[in-house]
């Protein structure tokens, strides 16, 4: 089989040779409750984080760069995924969160395919916003919210810190068919059941990147959820960056936070600025990992 699981449509073929993103067969890198989601997300009782290894983006200042550059973490079966998704539920998470799935698309469906009428929580699709339209109208009815991110609305910038053509377009469409498959947000006791919010991380020095990002995520639906992160922090790859050497400061996001409103936005998520620090960074031990395979 030839990958266009993503928009890189790297052609290859996956069980012999990664493309892009660098991971071959379905590989994750962490099974556990996550608590520093968004409050509709996380919940009280934690969200049924699943995360999977590589990344069909290349941030150099990527957050989780000790699993997004590498096929880190544990070669499993759709089946596996799809008992792992069981798993969750069964262990009282809020929902199953589907974290950097795009380079796995193709397996997810199948595995929701097959367990989804089994699954009683929302099933979360956590992604960089880098989508393949093809392949999101295949997870129609399967997904029930989607945590899109949209990181640029300027293209060199995207090509510049993430090697990402056509990012903008890109994600637009992808967010648009997003919202097509879940229209309206509906919550129940507080929590996301279905709908979409949109991520944006500010990045410290391109403000006017954010303004870009609020502008046009105001003129596509004024009431769209939006959440914007302040959690940011400098990898060691990014230490001598000029901009992006250093956290945010609470001007900067004040700032943002002002446009959020000024451009007519409404629903939103905000973060505390004590947020940017590599603590929030999950344990990707591998014992952990296979000791939770082993339960399923
Ligand atoms: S999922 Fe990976 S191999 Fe497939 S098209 Fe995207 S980057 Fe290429």
């Amino acid at each position: 089989m030839e990958c266009n699981f993503c928009p890189r449509k790297c052609k290859v073929n996956r069980t012999e040779n990664a493309g892009f993103c660098r991971v071959k067969g379905l590989t994750i890198a962490r099974v556990g409750k996550h608590e520093w989601e968004e409050p509709c997300i996380s919940g009280t009782r934690g969200s049924g984080t699943i995360f999977f290894s590589g990344c069909n983006l290349r941030c150099i200042f990527c957050q989780n760069d000790a699993i997004s550059r590498s096929d880190y973490g544990q070669v499993i079966s759709v089946d596996t995924l799809g008992k792992l998704m069981l798993y969750q539920q069964d262990s009282g998470a809020e929902n199953v969160n589907l974290v950097s799935p795009t380079q796995f698309v193709g397996q997810i469906a199948e595995a929701l395919e097959k367990y989804k009428p089994q699954i009683k929580i929302p099933i979360v699709y956590n992604s960089n916003g880098y989508e393949s339209l093809e392949q999101l109208k295949r997870l129609e009815g399967l997904i029930d919210v989607y945590l899109p991110d949209l990181k640029y609305a300027d293209n060199s910038l995207a090509m510049e810190y993430s090697s990402a053509p056509h990012y903008f377009e890109t994600a637009k469409t992808a967010i648009a068919e997003m919202k097509r498959q879940r229209p309206k947000n509906v919550f129940v006791n507080g929590m996301l059941r279905r709908g979409v919010i949109v991520r944006h991380l500010v990045l410290p020095g391109n403000l006017d990147n954010s303004k870009k990002v609020l502008d046009y995520l105001a003129s596509f639906d004024r009431n769209i959820y939006v959440s914007l992160m302040a959690q940011y922090f400098p990898t060691t790859d990014v230490k001598a960056h000029p901009l992006l050497g250093r956290t945010l400061t609470q001007n900067e996001y004040d700032e943002i936070s002002s446009y959020f409103k000024q451009c007519g936005l409404h629903n939103g998520y905000f973060q505390e600025l004590s947020s940017n620090s590599d603590e929030y960074v999950p344990d990707w031990s591998l014992e952990n990992l296979k000791e939770v395979i082993g339960k399923v």
